[in-house]
């Protein structure tokens, strides 16, 4: 499903540079990134419109933001119920789809309606243990 701006919001070619940019994409990018990448097109485009689209998207269901990496906010057109696994040198995210069994204990679950579940992996991408390999042959 395409990303829709929110009602309200003026259709600037800039905002839907961001959403061209967003669709399918599956890096998880920063605000930053997207700034960056797009301003090649847009040179007067400020990164405010970057974060305020973004935040626009986000309040309305069609991006969800991650905490994830813990240098910088990154965002996620895909809004389906996944999983993250971050490397933690070169904070590559990538997505788990699978659906993983977590049932919450009753204790901690009395009187919620459980509306989903998003687990953080942690880890050292192949590339970045290769290289750290390499390092080490010296
Ligand atoms: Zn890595
Ligand atoms: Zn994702």
């Amino acid at each position: 499903m395409a990303i829709q701006l929110p009602k309200g919001i003026k259709r600037t070619p800039q905002r839907l540079a961001i959403l061209r940019y967003l669709e399918g994409n599956r890096d998880h990018p920063s605000a930053e990134e997207i700034y960056r990448d797009i301003k090649r097109d847009f040179p007067t485009m400020s990164f405010a419109t970057v974060y305020n689209t973004l935040e626009a998207l986000r309040a309305h269901g069609q991006v969800i933001q991650l905490s994830i990496d813990p240098k910088r906010r990154r965002y996620d057109p895909d809004t389906t119920m996944h999983h993250h696994l971050i490397c933690r040198r070169c904070s590559r995210i990538v997505d788990i789809h699978i659906d993983f069994d977590i049932s919450l204990p009753e204790e901690f679950n009395k009187g919620y309606s459980l509306i989903g579940s998003h687990i953080e992996f942690y880890g050292i991408c192949p590339e970045c243990k290769e290289d750290r390999d390499e390092d080490n042959k010296v």
